[in-house]
């Protein structure tokens, strides 16, 4: 694919970005009649010359034509990536010993290069938050001032995702907060499966320490490790899921509400369920 001119790019990582908070990860380049191109999508808006990327198996509406983007015959799409066996869930640890055992975890991890992310990070951001939190959000990975600080959530996602906590009428220090990566991903792209599947049992060890009531999947990057399936999230929103003992909920990245603010609405339905679950009354909205 040649070179994208910067406006180009741009608009492709923020489509690309949509569909992923869609739970749409999986995509396939097709080539295109560029003699359509502009039908479908206006110089600036997709793809290189001659190529598409479109997300599997999506029918989408652009410029009111809606265009399903089916692979050519002889294109074979790539099999998708499977998911490894979590961890056994661990015995539990009385509560007085909570923070120590997490610590351990910390200790364990050291100075990590166990995956590509050690070779661009500042700081390893392992989590924050109460050792005996009732809820524990789950987040992708850390961003440029969470790298910077050490700390998840603390930049313009984590500022809507406070709001978000003090609106069910807890505190940020209350829960617990950590990701599905513990190093900034480069340009903060999706974590790569080996990345994500490198980390996780150290998200789920901590899972297990804390043994909180509930669990809130923050975007569909989280939703897919911990739940172990990628499915997009219009599928597993709005229901209580079974996970390592907890209940789970899943709902959008804060980085996509800020995004798209209409569908605040639909999070605070689904922080409303876990509210429910941990028979919660709704706080400072
Ligand atoms: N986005 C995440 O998924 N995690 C963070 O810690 C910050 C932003």
């Amino acid at each position: 694919m040649p070179a994208l001119d910067p406006a180009t790019r741009e608009a492709l990582e923020a489509r690309l970005r949509f569909y992923r908070e869609l739970g749409l990860t999986d995509f396939y380049r097709r080539p295109v009649d560029a003699s359509q191109m502009s039908a479908v999508a206006p110089e600036g808006e997709l793809g290189g010359a001659g190529e598409a990327i479109a997300p599997g198996l999506a029918t989408e509406a652009r410029n009111g034509i809606t265009q399903t983007s089916t692979p050519q015959e002889n294109e074979p799409i790539p099999p998708r990536k499977s998911f490894q066996a979590p961890p056994p869930v661990a015995p539990e640890v009385p509560t007085a010993d909570r923070a120590a055992a997490l610590r351990l975890i910390r200790e364990e991890i050291g100075d990590c290069t166990r995956c590509a992310l050690h070779k661009g990070r500042n700081q390893i951001v392992f989590a924050d938050g109460d050792a005996n939190a009732r809820l524990l959000f789950v987040g992708e990975g850390p961003g440029a001032d969470e790298d910077a600080q050490g700390l998840p959530f603390v930049g313009r996602a984590g500022q809507l995702l406070n709001n978000m906590i003090a609106a069910m009428g807890l505190k940020r220090e209350e829960v617990y907060i950590a990701n599905v990566v513990k190093c900034r991903p480069p340009q903060n792209r999706t974590p790569e499966p080996e990345e994500a599947n490198t980390c996780s049992p150290f998200l789920f060890r901590q899972i297990d320490v804390v043994r909180p009531e509930v669990i809130v999947a923050l975007g569909a990057t989280a939703a897919t490790y911990l739940l172990g399936q990628r499915q997009p999230l219009a599928g597993l929103r709005g229901r209580v899921h079974s996970f390592r003992g907890s209940k789970l909920i899943v709902t959008y990245h804060p980085a996509f509400l800020l995004r798209d603010p209409r569908q605040k609405k639909e999070a605070w339905a689904d922080l409303q369920i876990a509210m429910r679950e941990l028979g919660l009354k709704a706080g400072n909205s």
